[in-house]
């Protein structure tokens, strides 16, 4: 694979890091994930202006502008040959000169910018979108700023592991009785037709791709409600679906052991998946 470091594109076995990297020592970083769909970027402009809040959150400067971030986004898709897939891109706080919890001074210590491709033929034909995914319900132990996209993922991981010893494939966190989200995306139910999900706070992370769905669904007349709902209501849901940047729409078909509805991807995941697709790859750039 070609990469890309702080303003080089290189072979990925000579791309380095100092050990100082504050996303090395401290997880102070952040990142954004893209996919291409066709060799074009789905919801570009959305990861990058989440992208800039999520600096800002933390009080870094961004150290490309958009466009810039845009045509090396493109030059990775043309340099990898990637028609499926996505792109990776973090920033962290940058190498000062030895280990401190005092941010360094960005005139002497610039952030570090690295992006790289993951190549996923047929992302858009996972087949586990037919048969839907398993979840279980796990306490959300994250800290109190899940709506900046930090590379703090230590939680979500040890969550996916939970769910993949208890053989399920993601795991919902849960807060005061509440779901708040999936390990790596939003959480849904729907119920009587309608659309239930948590609405935006500092509790969960503000997926560009819940945002793309829930205007998809009031667009086409569905009805949509953004509030907090129980693992005990969404085991007793018609239908259950995580959406995320890479996943899209992906339907959850099983609780905790227990299957929601019939246990089958309902139809209403199963069309907002449809649109989505649709109206995205018309979007793409
Ligand atoms: N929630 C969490 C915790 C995530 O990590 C992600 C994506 O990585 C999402 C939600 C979905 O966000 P997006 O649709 O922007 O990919």
């Amino acid at each position: 694979r070609t990469v890309y470091l702080n303003g080089d594109y290189l072979p990925e076995t000579e791309a380095r890091v100092s050990i100082f990297d504050r996303g090395f020592l401290m997880a102070d970083g952040v990142y954004e994930v893209t996919s291409v769909l066709d060799g074009k970027l789905i919801d570009f402009d959305g990861h990058a202006v989440r992208l800039e809040r999520s600096l800002r959150e933390l009080d870094m400067d961004s150290p490309v502008t958009r466009d810039e971030l845009l045509a090396i986004h493109r030059e990775l898709v043309a340099r990898n040959g990637i028609t499926d897939g996505m792109i990776y891109l973090q920033i962290t706080r940058g190498a000062p000169d030895d280990r401190d919890f005092v941010f360094p001074d960005p005139e002497t210590t610039p952030p570090t910018i690295v992006l790289f491709t993951q190549n996923k033929p047929g992302l858009a034909d996972n087949p586990a979108a037919r048969v839907g995914i398993k979840v279980i319900g796990i306490e959300d132990q994250r800290w109190g700023r899940r709506d900046i996209k930090t590379v703090q993922l230590l939680y979500p991981s040890l969550g996916k592991m939970m769910a993949k010893k208890a053989g399920a494939d993601d795991a919902w966190m849960i807060e005061d009785g509440m779901v708040t989200e999936g390990t790596s995306n939003n959480a849904y139910i729907v119920k009587g037709g309608k659309i239930i999900t948590r609405a935006l706070s500092n509790d969960i992370l503000h997926g560009i791709t819940r945002a793309a769905v829930l205007r998809f669904a009031r667009e086409a007349q569905m009805e949509v409600e953004e509030r907090s709902f129980s693992i005990d209501e969404a085991r007793a849901a018609d239908e259950a679906f995580i959406t995320s940047a890479s996943t899209f729409v992906m339907p959850v078909v099983e609780l905790d052991g227990q299957p929601v509805g019939n246990g089958q991807p309902g139809p209403v995941a199963a069309r907002l998946r449809e649109i989505y697709l649709d109206e995205s790859r018309k979007a793409a750039i």
